[in-house]
C-alpha cells in the first residue's frame, strides 16, 4: 500500500521555523508508530513570488489538488506590501481555497488546562473548554452580487449581498453533525433569522438535514448575537458551532482568543471527499508570518504542530494518534515549558521554537 501523501507549503516569515518543528513530527510518526506520509514539499505566497513571479503557481495548485492533505505554514510579509493586489501573497492561499473548494473552515477553541490563567476570561471559565466552530467558508456575504459602490443621487453607496442556496448550507451543516458524531454530539447552529431571510433558510435546511440525516445529534439553535454572549458568559456549554462565512468569521476569533495566544491556534479547511473517500483538506495556523519575530527562533511552533493533529484526525482518520500529539503538547506546557509568546507576567524563561518542538517529540516519546 502506498503512503498518503502530504503536500507542505512553509511559506513565508516563521512559516519555515514552525514547520521544521511540523517535521520532526511527522518523522516520529514514521518511525515510531508505522505512519509514514509521502511528503512534499512546495512554495506559496510572497516565496513563491520571488521565485516564480506569482504567489501560487499552476503546477503547486495541480499537486494541492491531487494531496490527501495539505500543510501550509503562513504567508505574507513587508516585502510584497507594494504589489498588485493580484500577486500579493494572500492571493495564492485565496486560490488555494477557492480551487479547492473547501466549504468548512474548521476553527477548534481549546483551552490547555496550563494556559487558563492566560485567558482573559476567569480561569474556571475556559479550564477544560473544548469547543469547535465550523464557519462556512466560500459563500455568504463575501462573495454574494450584487456588490460594490456605487452612486445613489448625490451619495455613495455601498452593497453586499448575503446569499446562501440550499445546497451551500446543507453540506456544511453535514460537515457539522458529522464532526458533532466523533464529540460530545451536539449542534449549535447559529444566524440571525429573526431579521435575515438567509437566516431562516439556514435554520430550515439545518433543521431538515438534522431530521433526516442526524437525529441521533442534539440540535439547538441561537442568534449569532446571543451566540457572541453566550461565549463569553458559558463557552462550555457548546460543542460543535456551525454558522455562515461573516458570522463566523468573527465568533471563530471570539472564541479563540478566549484561549491565549495566537501561537496556539490550529484550523483546518475541508471540502468535498475525494475518489479515496478522504476530504479535500488544508490545514494551516491561524496566525500569520510574524515579521516581527521571524528569524529570531521565538515562533511558538505549537499552532503548527496541533494542526498536523487536526490532519492525523480529519484526513487520516487518526483520531487516536492526534489525541496522542495533543497530549504530549498539553504534556510540554504542563512542565511549565513556554514560547515567548506564552510568557505574561510570570517573568519565566522562554524556551525556543526548536526547543519546544523537540520536548513535544520527547513526550511522544514518552507516550510509547
Ligand atoms: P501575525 O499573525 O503574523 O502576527 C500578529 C502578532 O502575533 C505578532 O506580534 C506576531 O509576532 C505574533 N505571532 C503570530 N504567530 C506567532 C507564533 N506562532 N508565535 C509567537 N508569536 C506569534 O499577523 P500580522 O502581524 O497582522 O500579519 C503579518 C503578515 O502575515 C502580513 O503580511 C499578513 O498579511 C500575513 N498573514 C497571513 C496569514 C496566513 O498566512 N494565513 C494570516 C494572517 C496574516
Amino acid at each position: 500500500m502506498t503512503n498518503p501523501s502530504l503536500l507542505i507549503l512553509a511559506g513565508d516569515g516563521i512559516g519555515p521555523e514552525v514547520m521544521t518543528e511540523v517535521r520532526k513530527v511527522i518523522d516520529w510518526y514514521g518511525a515510531k508508530r508505522d505512519l509514514a506520509f509521502d511528503v512534499s514539499e512546495d512554495l506559496v505566497g510572497g516565496c513563491a513570488y520571488d521565485a516564480h513571479g506569482t504567489p501560487l503557481t499552476d503546477e503547486t495548485m495541480a499537486k494541492a489538488q491531487e494531496a490527501d492533505a495539505v500543510l501550509l505554514g503562513a504567508v505574507g510579509g513587508p516585502a510584497y506590501d507594494d504589489l498588485d493586489f493580484s500577486l500579493k501573497p494572500e492571493r495564492g492561499l485565496l486560490r488555494l481555497r477557492k480551487e479547492m473548494d473547501l466549504y468548512a473552515n474548521l476553527r477548534p477553541a481549546q483551552c490547555f488546562d496550563a494556559l487558563a490563567d492566560f485567558s482573559s476570561l476567569k480561569a474556571d471559565i475556559v479550564g477544560g473548554l473544548d469547543i469547535m466552530i465550523v464557519r462556512e467558508l466560500t459563500s455568504g456575504v463575501y462573495f454574494g452580487e450584487p456588490r460594490g459602490i456605487h452612486k445613489e443621487g448625490n451619495e455613495r453607496v455601498g452593497i453586499n449581498t448575503q446569499r446562501y442556496t440550499e445546497s451551500e448550507i446543507a453540506r456544511v451543516a453535514r460537515s457539522a453533525f458529522e464532526l458533532a458524531r466523533k464529540r460530545d454530539n451536539k449542534v449549535c447552529s447559529m444566524e440571525k433569522a429573526n431579521v435575515m431571510e438567509s437566516g431562516v433558510l439556514w435554520r430550515q435546511v439545518v433543521t431538515e438535514i438534522h431530521a433526516a440525516e442526524y437525529p441521533d445529534v442534539e440540535l439547538s439553535h441561537m442568534y449569532a448575537d446571543a451566540g457572541a454572549m453566550q461565549l463569553t458568559r458559558w463557552p462550555k456549554q457548546f460543542d460543535v458551532i456551525v454558522t455562515d462565512n461573516l458570522f463566523g468569521d468573527l465568533l471563530s476569533d471570539l472564541a479563540a482568543m478566549l484561549t491565549g495566544s495566537l501561537g496556539m491556534l490550529p484550523s483546518a479547511s475541508l471540502g468535498a471527499p475525494m475518489a479515496n473517500g478522504r476530504p479535500k483538506a488544508l490545514y494551516e495556523p491561524v496566525h500569520g508570518s510574524a515579521p516581527d519575530i521571524t528569524g529570531q527562533g521565538k515562533a511558538n511552533p505549537i499552532a503548527c504542530i496541533l494542526s498536523f493533529a487536526m490532519a492525523l484526525r480529519y484526513s487520516f482518520d487518526k483520531g487516536d494518534e492526534a489525541t496522542r500529539l495533543e497530549q504530549a503538547v498539553e504534556a510540554v506546557l504542563a512542565d511549565g515549558l513556554r514560547t515567548a509568546d506564552l510568557i505574561g507576567e510570570e517573568g519565566r524563561d522562554p524556551v525556543s521554537t526548536s526547543e519546544m518542538g523537540d520536548a513535544i517529540v520527547a513526550k511522544l516519546d514518552a507516550s510509547l
